[in-house]
């Protein structure tokens, strides 16, 4: 029934090319929201133990009529448990509240001024998937020496690297960097949490093309070749957010949206990134 493509990760594992996020989604509705967007077609949801809802994820799944094989789900490791036991004991947990092992689990942030490094982190990831609690392992808001330097250490390469891309931030050196080691990128708050929605450049092409600015950006990032997975909580937009494969851009679209960037970050920097909740 749905149209979205999919891209071949490693571990010969595929993944929806568009999905549904889940951040701030909060943990009492997080259930209704995501039967939503099931309803709408979505087969790939974007949780973390950070958001406190896998629970509600895994509940949606549970009741939807779908088979859990039907639906891709992320999931990723809170900055407090980046030591190897506390990785290990949590990823079991998510499993649990997930109702069956991951599809994909990423370290959320690399940390790499706090105490623990972060290849003790991955190394813990390596053995979480060989363990069978997730198909594939990733990383989230890595920059191209976080990369380099896991990959060189332990000879395993992340499946996705899940960054900041939205046309204020294209991300280019991290996003070609990944293309080189075959890491497929999934860009996060792709519509930048709404604050690309009234750029002029977009709203033209809109305009021209009968679509939403969202519309329009959403299809840029999977022109481009990234994974998405926009957030929202009401349904109208839920399905518009859906609606992006009955139409094309131009490659001079692309390159007009991609001109845009002006390396605007919404959220923190990776290389300075130190939060650890208590
Ligand atoms: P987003 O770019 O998806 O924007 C979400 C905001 O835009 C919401 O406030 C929503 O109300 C609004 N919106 C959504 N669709 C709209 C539409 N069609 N028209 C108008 N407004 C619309 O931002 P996000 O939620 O930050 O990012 C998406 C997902 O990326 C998250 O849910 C999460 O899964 C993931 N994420 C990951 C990280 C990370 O560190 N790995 C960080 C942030 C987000």
């Amino acid at each position: 029934m749905s149209s979205v493509p999919e891209i071949q990760i490693a571990d010969g594992v595929a993944i929806p090319q568009l999905g549904f996020g889940v951040y701030q989604v909060p943990p009492e509705t997080t259930r209704e929201t995501v039967t939503t967007a099931l309803e709408v077609g979505y087969r790939h949801i974007d949780t973390a133990q950070m958001y406190a809802n896998e629970q509600g994820v895994g509940d949606a799944v549970r009741t939807s009529g779908l088979n859990r094989g039907e639906v891709f789900i992320t999931s990723k490791l809170n900055n407090s448990f980046h030591r190897r036991d506390d990785a290990l004991r949590e990823a079991e947990k998510s499993v649990e509240r997930l109702g069956g092992p991951m599809d994909l689990f990423l370290i959320h942030w690399p940390l790499p001024t706090i105490d623990v490094d972060y290849l003790e982190t991955w190394k813990a990831m390596i053995e979480i998937r060989d363990a069978g609690l997730t198909r594939a392992i990733g990383v989230s808001n890595f920059q191209v020496p976080h990369l380099q330097r896991i990959i060189a250490e332990t000879g395993v390469t992340p499946a996705v690297n899940q960054i900041e891309v939205h046309p204020y931030l294209t991300n280019e050196a991290v996003r070609s960097y990944g293309a080189t080691q075959g890491i497929a990128t999934e860009a996060w708050s792709p519509i930048a949490q709404g604050a690309v929605l009234d750029d002029p450049v977009i709203t033209a092409i809109a305009e021209r093309l009968g679509k939403t600015t969202a519309q329009v950006t959403l299809r840029w990032h999977i022109l481009r070749g990234d994974i998405v997975f926009p957030k929202s909580v009401t349904r109208s937009r839920v399905e518009e957010n859906f609606q992006i494969f009955d139409f094309d851009l131009t490659d001079a679209d692309i390159r007009d949206i991609s001109a845009l960037n002006r390396d605007h970050r919404t959220g923190p920097d990776p290389d300075t990134f130190d939060y650890v909740p208590v």
